[in-house]
Formats: structure tokens, sequence, C-alpha cells
């Protein structure tokens, strides 16, 4: 999608701190860290949200979560992470493209969820 914030931060034409990448998937800092370690994972491809993974793009939604867990045990997270994706307005979803955060670095509260 040409006038979208990740699919330009996945192609590199944005920049960001990158921390992993392969020929499907780009993981990278987020800007506004919510926890010492704020990592966002988005497919390469367009997808909305959540809502919009269908039979299609499923494989590319799915190579998201495959590569979570060396991205977590390279950032020293052994003690555990969250992983989430917000989708749509009650969620808090503000870029609409598919992203999921790791975040972790600190133990978190036992709230949502
Ligand atoms: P969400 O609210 O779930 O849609 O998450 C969007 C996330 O993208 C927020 O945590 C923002 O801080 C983050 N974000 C927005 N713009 C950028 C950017 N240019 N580089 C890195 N992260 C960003
Ligand atoms: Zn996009």
């Amino acid at each position: 999608m040409s006038d979208c914030l990740f699919c330009k931060i996945a192609a590199g034409e944005i920049p960001s701190t990158c921390v992993y990448e392969d020929e499907d998937v780009f993981a990278f800092r987020d800007i506004n860290p919510q926890a010492p370690v704020h990592v966002l994972v988005v497919p390469k491809i367009h997808i909305g949200s959540v809502s919009e993974i269908n039979s299609e793009n499923a494989a590319a939604a799915s190579r998201c979560l495959e590569v979570i867990g060396g991205i977590a045990e390279k950032e020293g997270l052994e003690n555990g992470y969250r992983v989430i994706s917000n989708c749509g307005p009650d969620a808090g979803q503000t870029v609409h493209h598919l992203h999921f955060h790791i975040l972790g670095g600190v133990k978190m509260g036992e709230k949502i969820v």
C-alpha cells in the first residue's frame, strides 16, 4: 500500500532501527518504547490487522510469529515477554498495518492480560 507507514519502513523508504529482516518479515524498535525492549514485527506485505488475515496472506502473518522467539532470545528476554497485536479502534490500533509488539525487559503487571 503506497501510503502506509509500516510498508514504507519495511521497504527501507523510512528509517528505522532494524533488529531482524528476512524475505517476508521486518522487525524494528518502536519509536516510543513502552518497555526496555519494545520491538515491532511486521509482514513485508500489507495486511491491515489481525482482522484481515485470510487464507491468501496467512503465511506472511505466520512468518511474523515464527521469528518472534528468535528475536526475543537475541534481545535477552529469557525471563519472558509479552506479544500484543492491537486490532481496531477499541484496542487503540494507530498504524493500520499488521504488527506484533514484543515487550520485555521488565516484570509486567498481571492486567491486560
Ligand atoms: P499500535 O498503537 O498498536 O497501532 O502501534 C503502533 C506503534 O507504532 C506505536 O507503539 C508507535 O510508537 C509505533 N510507531 C509509530 N511510528 C513509528 C516509527 N516511525 N518507527 C517506529 N515505531 C513507530
Ligand atoms: Zn502497510
